[in-house]
């Protein structure tokens, strides 16, 4: 039996065959911080969760690389409103991201780069680009990519010819697609830039927002790598302009499979910061929404269709985590002497779900293979046709489930939000103490922060956190 996923490029659903055997990596672009995410955002972050942990169930290996964006034109923009450093400001949100992907229980990344850390290699791959004649320099110090000399540009947002203003430019990272045109590569300094600037061969400026992603992935993941995930937004410009750059600077194929989720709706329009109607979970978490619910509901809508926020939904939500935990307690509980092993029903209930789910993910198929195991179960148990051992089988077998699902073992408790500051000031003690060569605090540092359920990474750009 094999996978089949939704290829963005394609439109179609195509066998997935990983390029090296039973190992998948996989980039998915994260979130700007500049404010809190909200629950929308989390659904796309779900989604990516859930396809890491069906593959993981399956077998193979998944290295995750998540992009944090700390610098583009809203927080720098932000930053300024605030007053407040760019650094400040992005550590604040990028705290609480960290804190609201460990309530939800996503399962962290293997890597989460930031924008900042990669300017030099953005700046290298820039002058590549220009160097093969696929980009451009303008008088203020920009370099844009010229869409007119990749033959493919357009072809994962399939774009019509007439939709491609060849030759116009656009200096906004986001934009609609009708009229597609020239992106920035590298955006030329500007006083509203204030103190965030780069030394570049193109004099003083700040990378485009698209650079980081074709950068970063292919630093972290190689040039060609398995899935590409986003939600439906990032398709244009985003990805599309990801792609040229990356095709265009690396002379190879980019992404096997690009996969991306449809949009958290309130009253039927997208849940945006510019539309005002956005929930963050922490608004859900103050209303005494349990983080279970919360998973739950962005969970089990099939990632292709557009999912509409609801509070009746979050209710129904909470139901179906009841109905699964007592299950599970039940079959841990069970003492009865039945006859029937379970055998027949662990196996059709793994079988459906695996086919459900091998269907590009199909959820509603997958919870319908286990709702019915619970119905056959909690049957066999009322009426003690079910032995013990059956019951333990059973019970393995929803535990496996559980490492796609990913919700009956939730803490209801949020994880705090870290403080930042102090984080880096330990960062900084733990650098000065290596420098002096006293590896016997550096190691205290490491510990003490490692109590506290923080890592630290050690990477050729400093030394990273990130929440065990
Ligand atoms: P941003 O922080 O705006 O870069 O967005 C982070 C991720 O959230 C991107 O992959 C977006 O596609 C996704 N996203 C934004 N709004 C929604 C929404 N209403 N529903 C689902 N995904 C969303
Ligand atoms: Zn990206």
């Amino acid at each position: 039996m094999s996978i089949h996923f939704y290829n963005t490029i394609s439109r179609q659903k195509e066998e997935f065959l990983s390029i090296e055997e039973k190992k998948v990596r996989m980039y998915t672009c994260g979130p700007t911080v500049y404010d809190f995410a909200h629950i929308g955002n989390y659904r796309t972050f779900m989604f990516e969760d859930l396809l890491r942990r069906y593959l993981e169930f399956r077998g193979y290996e998944v290295i995750q690389a998540m992009n944090i964006t700390d610098v583009d034109d809203n927080t720098i923009r932000r930053s300024r409103e605030k007053g407040v450093s760019l650094k400040e400001l992005t550590n604040e949100y990028k705290a609480g991201f960290h804190a609201d992907l460990k309530s939800l229980n996503i399962q962290p990344a293997h890597q989460y780069p930031e924008a900042t850390q990669y300017v030099s290699e953005m700046i290298e791959m820039v002058q590549e680009l220009e160097k093969m004649g696929f980009a451009y320099k303008t008088d203020d110090g920009s370099v844009y990519f010229d869409i007119g000399k990749y033959d493919g540009y357009g072809k994962l947002a399939h774009l019509k010819p007439d939709e491609m203003e060849r030759g116009e430019r656009v200096t906004d990272d986001s934009y609609e697609k009708e009229g597609a045109r020239d992106f920035a590569l590298w955006k030329g300094y500007k006083p509203e830039d204030g103190d965030v600037e780069w030394d570049s061969p193109w004099g003083k400026g700040r990378p485009g927002w698209h650079i980081e992603c074709s950068v970063m992935s292919t630093e972290l993941l190689g040039a060609h790598f398995d899935i590409h995930c986003g939600g439906v937004d990032n398709i244009f410009p985003h990805h599309e302009n990801e792609l040229a750059q990356s095709v265009c600077a690396n002379g190879s194929k980019f992404v096997n499979y690009w996969m991306h989720s449809e949009y958290l709706l309130v009253d039927n329009k997208k849940m945006s910061k510019s539309l005002n109607n956005f929930y963050t979970l922490r608004d859900l978490l103050d209303k005494k929404y349990p983080l279970a619910a919360i998973r739950w509901m962005l969970l089990t809508t099939h990632y292709r269709q557009k999912l509409n926020f609801s509070v009746e939904r979050l209710d129904e939500a909470q139901k179906a985590v009841n109905r699964l935990r007592e299950f599970v307690s039940k079959l841990a509980d069970y003492d009865g002497q039945g006859h029937d092993d379970g055998k027949n029903s662990v196996m059709s209930a793994k079988a459906d779900f695996t086919a459900a789910m091998d269907d590009d993910l199909n959820i509603s198929g997958g919870l319908a293979a286990i709702f019915e195991l619970v119905r056959w179960g909690n049957r066999a148990m009322d009426n003690e046709e079910l032995s013990k051992e059956g019951a333990g089988k059973i019970l393995k077998l929803v535990q496996s489930f559980e490492h796609v699902l990913g919700v009956l073992t939730m803490k209801e408790e949020p994880s705090p939000k870290l403080d930042t500051v102090y984080i880096e000031s330990k960062i900084a003690e733990r650098n000065a103490a290596r420098a002096n060569k006293d590896f016997a605090r550096s190691d205290a540092i490491r510990d003490e922060l490692a109590d506290q359920g923080i890592e630290l990474i050690d990477t050729p750009d400093g030394t990273k956190w990130k929440l065990k």
